[in-house]
């Protein structure tokens, strides 16, 4: 590693030499951590900063394209700000670029004098009982992978249950649950790749149970996206009277929290509303979507290798808020789980990680050792340095404190000895990585476009764009365009 530098005049952060700074994800996290990096005081009284964004994907915005369900325009418009950063032309990208094999940790401090991640979190948290591994048992987060169009996931998605368990009481549930029970075609007008069109149009669903462990004032949804489920067109909210349970600490909650509060009326509301035809609770759609609370999931029932069930234990709430089993189990006939509980951080090449929490460890974002030590010039920002909590806007408060202490140890940063912004293009290029621009990507963005006005045309559904879905189409597409900035 090379040495330790104090704050001088040969230390970077002039235009000659400029503070070299690689990020790697292009998600929110990655993006804000640079942005706030380039509006920072101590940029605004001179220091010079040179960033570069890395991502192993060869499209930008990580979690948005990738995470986020297609039928969310609102959160989608996030992309509009981080385009706004992107286009500016003071951070370059780099996409289809993969840490750990295209560039290793050693390249990095190599060319730049401080590294942050902010890889986020792709993958499911595990569910630990019984019949998980059956043919039919899947992870939420695989299953949006699938639906955003991934490049790294599989086409063909098996829909073939008509009964569908969603276990978890988050929005990652939600998100499952609604694209699994909403008609394809009202999914037309949103970016959906044609496979999955495609894969949801043959759905033979009529069934959908979301299934949460507490109770309905214990659910970690948010209210819109709560409201949101009512929206779908011929699909009937059930919900059932004796998951409608609520201890001290859920009296406590209403009456602290707005959030909660706003949810346990909506849930109370749809339920006093199909009371009003109990022997029908639901107006005749083709479709279902059930809200189930206060049942624990002990095991996926199968026959032949292939789910056929669930089983639960019936749980109470403890007057804390935690439940308790009641030692009542119920089965219900499914021929598919999704297990929404949570995502998980995957390690990092190279730094120490946090196998239980999933998070590189790290001390507010400076990046530690083994010994607890600071590695010096190692940052983490996002879902990787806290877990995958919260919403998008609140990694904004978490890039801040990981630049803002970056900014501090500025003086004592590891030089890097080859800081010319052209040397790890030259790296790249030397070992055939192909990787891709943001000059790429907007041509990439105006071919998708492109291939949506074209299916508007024949279709007459207004389609914004056709996300492109293979990755070397991707490249291809985005390598096109000039790799100059
Ligand atoms: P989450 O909010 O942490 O929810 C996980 C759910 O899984 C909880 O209800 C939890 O129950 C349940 N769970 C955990 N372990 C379980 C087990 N062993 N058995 C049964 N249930 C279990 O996670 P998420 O849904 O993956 O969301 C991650 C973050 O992304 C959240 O902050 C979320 O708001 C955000 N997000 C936002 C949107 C949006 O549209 N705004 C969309 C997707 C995700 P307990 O509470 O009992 O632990």
């Amino acid at each position: 590693m090379s040495t330790a530098v104090s704050s001088n005049s040969s230390a970077p952060g002039t235009q000659e030499r400029p503070l070299r700074i690689a990020v790697i994800g292009s998600g929110p996290a990655g993006v804000y951590a640079a942005d706030m990096l380039t509006k920072s005081a101590e940029v605004r009284d001179g220091l010079v900063v040179s960033i570069d964004l890395f991502d192993r994907y060869p499209a930008p915005y990580g979690l948005i394209r990738y995470g986020v369900a297609p039928d969310h325009p609102r959160i989608k418009g996030i992309v509009n700000a981080l385009y706004k950063v992107l286009d500016r032309g003071d951070i370059r990208f780099f996409g289809n670029v993969n840490y750990g094999t295209d560039l290793n940790l050693e390249d990095l401090q190599k060319h730049y004098d401080a590294v942050i991640f902010a890889t986020g979190a792709i993958k499911d948290a595990d569910l630990n009982i019984p019949g998980i591994e059956l043919d039919g048992s899947y992870g939420g987060a695989d299953f949006v992978s699938w639906y955003d169009g991934h490049p790294d996931v599989p086409r063909e998605w098996p829909l073939n249950a008509k009964e569908i368990a969603v276990i978890g009481n988050g929005n990652v549930a939600l998100d499952v649950a609604r694209i699994l029970s909403k008609h394809a075609d009202d999914l037309l007008v949103t970016e959906i790749p044609d496979n999955v069109y495609q894969g949801l149009l043959s759905s033979p669903v009529t069934d959908v149970h979301i299934f949460g462990r507490r109770g309905p004032a214990q659910v970690k949804f948010t209210p819109m996206e709560l409201r949101e489920l009512s929206h779908s067109r011929d699909v009937d909210i059930v919900l059932y009277e004796e998951d409608f349970d609520f201890d001290e600490a859920s009296d406590a909650a209403v009456k602290s929290n707005n959030q909660v509060k706003t949810m346990v009326n909506t849930l109370t509301n749809w339920l006093a509303e199909q009371d009003d035809d109990a022997a029908d609770p639901t107006t005749g759609a083709s479709r279902r979507l059930h809200l189930h609370f206060l049942h624990n999931p002990v095991e996926i029932v199968g026959e032949d290798g292939k789910v056929s069930g669930i089983k639960f234990e019936r749980t109470e709430l403890d007057g804390t808020g935690n439940v308790r089993g009641t030692g009542e189990f119920l089965d219900y006939p499914v021929q598919a789980v999704y297990r929404s509980v949570g995502y998980f951080g995957s390690a990092v090449p190279d730094v120490e990680f946090d196998h239980l929490r999933g998070v590189v460890m790290n001390d507010a974002g400076r990046v530690l050792a083994t010994d607890g030590s600071h590695v010096p010039g190692l940052y983490a920002t996002g879902w990787i340095k806290r877990g995958p909590v919260g919403l998008i806007g609140h990694t904004k408060g978490d890039a801040l404190e990981t630049i803002t202490h970056l900014l501090a140890d500025r003086g004592d940063l590891p030089l890097a000895a080859e800081a010319a912004p052209e040397t790890v293009v030259e790296l790249l290029d030397a070992r055939g990585v192909e990787f891709t621009t943001w000059e790429g990507w907007l041509e990439l963005d105006a071919h998708e476009k492109a291939l949506g006005a074209a299916a508007t045309d024949s279709s007459a559904v207004q389609r914004e764009r056709i996300k492109v879905v293979a990755r070397d189409e991707m490249v291809g597409v985005s390598r096109g365009a000039s790799l100059t900035r």
